[in-house]
């Protein structure tokens, strides 16, 4: 490997202040369009890390594939050019060689590539000896154990800089979403890895330009620790991701709107304020549960009489009235259908759960003896 001083170094999280800042085009196209981006990024003096695809995973064959290892060579060019780190998306052992030789700051994994473990495992090897930032995308499919054991398998090689990059969940069907954001699993990450840096990727969540401000100040909001976002010097004529790359004046005055809120305060105000907030709900919380439990008391007996007179745990009518009249008082008091669907959804489950066990013994020790197994 020969490594290359004459790439910058980019700052690594605890080096910086607020939100880590990457950017750059979907794809590489040409030695003119990476160096005028560079150039125009370089300017805006608040990217810390450049982006640029160069062997690209499409979903359908014919479309624009990358300009394979060329681009290292003119990504290499314009970093020492205007002092930028630059980074691209490996998804094999000579993807990694190639990338290495050329001197990248970091090195990404795909989303495509995360659900894939003997890929996984075939990079982290090749990275094996080698100290370089690598960002793990989530895999495509909302799969938090994946996403983690992708980013187990780096640590386990000695790769020290890693970080996550949440770029949302492939799904069927209909959503304003390119792919979903389940803010949910970048949250549950946080949690299980209270160190892993999490950027989020607001260009392939939302797809669409005019969705990246909301998405990313959700991000900051939800505590993520950067932002990813494509940016291209003419994203109309862009041959991958058109609709979703920002013109660079556009993405600093999207980086410049953005709110950076504070962890914490100390002013006692807030303090005083939060104790007593947190408290009522503490109150409520141990009500919710009470009344809970209560109702599902309540379904066991349901259980017993419908057990005695034969009648089937399942009864379409009383469900769909049920979702229908809770909608409604949910609705009044400003209550998304969708968070009161799939409320009662949990809710209907564990009910049919309690009258299945007083109904059916048998199988419900059967399925709990298995599941202690
Ligand atoms: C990309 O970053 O351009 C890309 C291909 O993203 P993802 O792996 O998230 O689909
Ligand atoms: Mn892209």
């Amino acid at each position: 490997m020969n490594s290359d001083s004459s790439t910058p170094q980019f700052p690594w999280f605890d080096q910086i202040t607020g939100p880590m800042l990457i950017a750059g085009p979907c794809s590489v196209e040409s030695e003119e369009q990476w160096r005028e981006i560079t150039r125009a990024l370089a300017a805006t003096g608040r990217v810390h890390l450049m982006r640029g695809g160069i062997w690209k995973p499409r979903t359908r064959p014919g479309a624009f594939e990358g300009v394979g290892e060329q681009g290292l060579l003119w990504m290499k060019r314009a970093s020492s050019e205007f002092g930028m780190p630059f980074m691209t998306e490996v998804a094999n052992a000579q993807h990694v060689e190639a990338a290495l030789n050329a001197g990248v700051s970091a090195l990404w994994v795909g989303a495509r590539t995360t659900v894939n473990p003997f890929s996984v495992q075939e990079i982290a090897e090749a990275l094996q000896g080698v100290q370089i930032p690598v960002f793990v995308k989530n895999p495509v499919n909302p799969d938090l154990s994946l996403w983690i054991g992708a980013l187990e398998r780096f640590r386990r090689m000695g790769i020290e800089k890693l970080a996550a990059i949440h770029r949302g969940f492939s799904f069927f069907g209909e959503s304003i979403y390119r792919n979903r954001p389940m803010w949910e699993i970048p949250i549950a990450l946080k949690a299980q890895w209270p160190e892993l840096p999490v950027v989020c990727d607001p260009s392939h969540i939302g797809g669409k330009r005019e969705l990246l401000p909301a998405i990313a100040q959700k991000a900051l909001d939800l505590n993520m620790d950067g932002l990813m976002l494509e940016a291209h010097p003419n994203p109309d004529a862009a041959l991958s991701d058109a609709a979703q790359q920002l013109k660079p004046d556009h993405w600093l005055s999207l980086v410049e709107g953005l709110i950076i809120r504070n962890q914490s305060s100390s002013h006692p105000e807030f303090i005083s304020e939060l104790a007593l907030l947190r408290a009522r709900m503490d109150r409520m919380d141990a009500q919710l549960i009470q009344l809970l439990g209560e109702r599902f008391d309540a379904s066991a007996e349901l259980g017993v009489y419908k057990k005695a007179h034969d009648v089937t745990i399942f009864q379409l009518e009383r469900w769909n009235e049920i979702l229908q009249t809770r909608s409604e008082w949910g609705r009044e008091l400003g209550l998304s259908d969708e968070f009161v669907i799939r409320f009662l959804e949990l809710l209907h489950k564990e009910s049919i759960r309690r009258q299945n066990s007083v109904m059916n013994p048998k199988e419900t020790n059967q399925v709990n003896k298995k599941t202690e197994n």
